[in-house]
């Protein structure tokens, strides 16, 4: 019996839907199927009750925009009354606002605290500018399988090592020192004022486990400047869904089909050949590619499953470094919370910073968290790092109660008052991200974003071009090139590799 889809893609992420649109365009006919009843993965904007809604996880979102025009979405606006500022507070609570463009008194403030800061902060944004140029060439340019390289492989990191050279020998120089670099040592070589090293190490370190500290936290300070477009987050017109929905809506204009609610059980393999998928409610559907949006760990070990695999692939894949440690609380007030508009990062100092992922190290909830805090009209969003998977010790009452306190008793200590305007809190906790988003050890990128996974190295060495040890398994999630984050780059990557293929 012929199938009736040519492609089933696991998982309706954005990446996902990415991939699905872009095969879809090229004529093919697809299904995606997603495990939760809302589509977007980590990019919704849901409600945890009564008329409490907020952006889930992100504050703010952007696909590529090469993506946006070629798959013909409709981008959704930023929300207007939005400062673009990026607050750090000091220890004191005084407030440092950082800017990224070149607007009248962007830099005044910092003027007041260094002379020579200022004038080193327009250079600093204009190389964070230049790695993120690169970056986003080199999450576009499909990755060779090293170290069999063939010359049709080799042709797009030839074009990316020349994009490379022209930026010019300075800045080559410093955007590859740089990514290797902790981003405790990058800002201490630009900048003297503690409050901005630390408050540009603090995106650094966003969304990752580890600390200013860490190398390749260098790196790491680039792909958030790139994915958030510097420093601040511009929050989306109706919340970041919107992007998801554009998205969904895309697919089903090319006449892709979304089954919402349906978990994929298990990837039907066959001598190691992609036979389709079997759902958790028992029914299967065949299909000769099969494209996964979940992670790699996740995908191999549990939806193939090892007796599929190579040995050594399947040691491999038990390797992929996975480590959540971020929380996340929505904060339903009454007004009046007293906090700025804009993007506030409370992390005082390099010390601090570090010293809070140290608790994380040690399998502790921070006590002083690093925070970022975001305000839409009276729900305030808390990104919380670092409450780690995996708790050595039990903490008094259970996670969420504790990463509660302990971020509303932080933002208590830099706006009096916040807590009396409290009504309702919903606290999304590293076992959530897993249970409820399918984020295994509620890691957010489907494998840490270290210097030993990125590139040619992600997911795993050898196997970066999207393809498996599976013919017709393709990955097109976070956890492989091009990805984590919001960009669309490895949904796009994915499709790309599966549309070279010829299909027997
Ligand atoms: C609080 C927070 C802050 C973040 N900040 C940053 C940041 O600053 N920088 C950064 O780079 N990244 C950040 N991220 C990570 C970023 O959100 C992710 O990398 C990105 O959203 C992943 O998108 P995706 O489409 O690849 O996967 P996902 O959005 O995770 O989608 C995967 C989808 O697959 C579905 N699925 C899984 N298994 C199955 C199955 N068996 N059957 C059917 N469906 C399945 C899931 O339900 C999910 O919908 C952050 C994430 C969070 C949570």
């Amino acid at each position: 019996m012929a199938a009736a889809y040519d492609v089933i893609v696991v998982g309706a992420g954005h990446n996902g839907l990415v991939a699905a649109n872009y095969l879809a365009r090229a004529g093919r006919k697809v299904l995606v199927l997603e495990r939760r009843a809302i589509a977007g993965g980590q990019l919704v904007t849901e409600s945890f009750g009564d008329g409490f809604v907020a952006d889930s996880l992100h504050a703010s979102a952007q696909l590529r925009p090469d993506i946006v025009r070629e798959l013909d979405l409709a981008r959704p606006d930023f929300a207007p009354a939005t400062a673009p500022a990026y607050v750090a507070l000091d220890a004191d609570g005084t407030h440092l606002e950082l800017y990224t463009d070149a607007r009248a008194g962007a830099v005044e403030m910092l003027r007041r605290r260094s002379a020579r800061d200022a004038a080193r902060w327009p250079e600093f944004v204009a190389l964070l500018d230049t790695a993120a140029r690169f970056l986003d060439a080199a999450y576009r340019a499909p990755m060779p399988r090293l170290p069999r390289v063939s010359l049709g492989e080799g042709l797009p990191l030839a074009a990316l090592l020349w994009k490379l050279r022209r930026l010019g020998g300075r800045d080559l120089f410093r955007v590859v020192r740089a990514m290797s670099m902790s981003a405790a040592e990058l800002t201490a070589d630009w900048f003297e004022t503690e409050a901005l090293r630390a408050a540009v190490a603090a995106l650094a370190v966003h969304g990752v486990t580890l600390g200013p500290m860490s190398a390749g936290t260098g790196l790491t300070l680039m792909h958030n400047w790139l994915l958030r477009g510097g420093l601040a987050h511009r929050p989306v017109q109706g919340g970041v869904g919107a992007w998801s929905r554009a998205l969904v809506a895309a697919l089903a204009r090319r006449g892709g089909v979304l089954r919402t609610g349906t978990e994929v059980r298990r990837i039907l393999v066959d001598r190691q050949r992609v036979l389709g998928v079997a759902l958790a409610n028992g029914e299967e559907i065949r299909a000769p590619l099969v494209l996964s949006a979940a992670d790699p760990r996740h995908t191999f070990l549990a939806l193939v499953g090892a007796p599929e695999l190579p040995p050594d692939f399947v040691w491999q894949a038990q390797s992929i470094k996975l480590r959540g440690s971020v929380a996340k609380l929505h904060v339903q007030t009454r007004g009046g919370h007293g906090l700025p508009a804009g993007t506030l990062a409370i992390a005082p100092s390099i010390r601090e910073l570090e010293r809070a992922y140290d608790a994380a190290k040690y399998g502790e909830i921070s006590e002083r968290p690093y925070l970022e805090v975001t305000a839409d009209g009276a729900i305030v969003s808390i990104h919380f790092q670092y409450a780690p998977y995996t708790l050595r010790h039990p903490v008094p009452d259970d996670a969420a109660a504790t990463i509660a306190r302990r971020a509303l008793d932080l933002v208590e200590r830099y706006a009096p008052g916040f807590r009396a305007t409290i009504e309702r809190t919903h606290t999304i906790t590293p076992r959530e991200l897993e249970s409820v988003y399918g984020l295994s050890e509620g890691d957010l990128n489907h494998g840490q974003l270290i210097l030993d996974q990125v590139f040619f190295l992600r997911p795993l060495p050898g196997w970066s071009d999207h393809r498996t040890p599976i013919d017709g398994l393709y990955l097109c999630g976070s956890g492989v090139h091009g990805g984590g984050g919001i960009s669309g780059a490895s949904g796009r990557n994915a499709a790309r590799a599966v549309l070279k293929t010829k299909v027997e």
